[in-house]
């Protein structure tokens, strides 16, 4: 199953060709020396609740997560859903086996940097190497998700001009789950069942324990899809 094509609410017309520094090389595997990260420009297009169709946009944070992340892939999977990934480099190039079933059960993963800083507390060249070091690392892994998350959800108008700079669009959220937080599985449950189509819902498989994450997905989205909803990637990081 998959959510009818979508279109993206903005699209960039960026080609940033870049060198990639020493250190990052070794978190691939192959020998990538230059990213060239680019989409085709578009008219902006109107938004409205047809653009979405009946689908829900989940997302997963901070992963690869072990074995958080081998049971989330298995709830997604046993409800036709697809979803988008935005895992952190180094946690990617640390689990490189759960990172490729990622991409290999059709999810997306997005850019969510190299290890997680606030943006905001860094120069513009430190923010450069953290996004610059996830996208070639997500290109060696063959991800072409066009988008980019911040860590906390942090930004700035520098922060932002460089996600853009990159060529990658910024994919934040309107459904907080708060799942981080181990508030319980109804709590959780409750957040997903709220939500409607267009909405994109933020949930982890990384940064610790996500049992309560994988049991309310296990409830809510079979509950959801009785209502008519399916469940796709992002406009955003849906790649041209
Ligand atoms: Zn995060």
């Amino acid at each position: 199953m998959t959510a009818p094509p979508l279109r993206p609410k903005e699209t960039y017309a960026i080609i940033c060709p870049v060198k990639i520094s020493h250190f990052l090389i070794a978190a691939t595997a192959a020998a990538i020396t230059s990213l060239s990260l680019t989409a085709p420009a578009a008219a902006q297009t109107a938004e409205s609740a047809d653009d979405w169709g009946d689908t829900i946009f989940l997302t997963f944070d901070d992963g690869p997560g072990g074995s958080n992340t081998d049971r989330i892939l298995e709830v997604l999977d046993d409800n036709d859903a697809q979803a988008t990934f935005f895992a952190i480099g180094e946690n990617m190039q640390n689990d490189p086996l759960r990172t490729r079933q990622v991409l290999a059960n059709g999810h997306a993963m997005g850019n969510h940097t190299w290890s997680h800083p606030d943006l905001t507390e860094l120069t513009r060249l430190e923010v450069d190497q953290e996004i610059y070091s996830a996208a070639a690392l997500l290109t060696a892994f063959g991800a072409e998700a066009p988008c980019f998350r911040p860590p906390y959800g942090a930004t700035n108008a520098e922060v932002d001009e460089a996600i853009a700079d990159a060529g990658l669009k910024k994919q934040m959220w309107n459904v907080d789950t708060r799942d981080w937080s181990r508030p319980g599985v109804d709590a959780i449950v409750d957040e997903l069942l709220g939500a409607t189509p267009g909405d994109v819902v933020l949930m982890h498989d990384g940064g610790g324990n996500r049992s309560q994450t994988v049991e309310a997905l296990e409830i809510a989205l079979p509950k959801l899809a009785e209502k008519g909803y399916d469940f796709g990637i992002t406009p955003k990081c849906t790649p041209a």
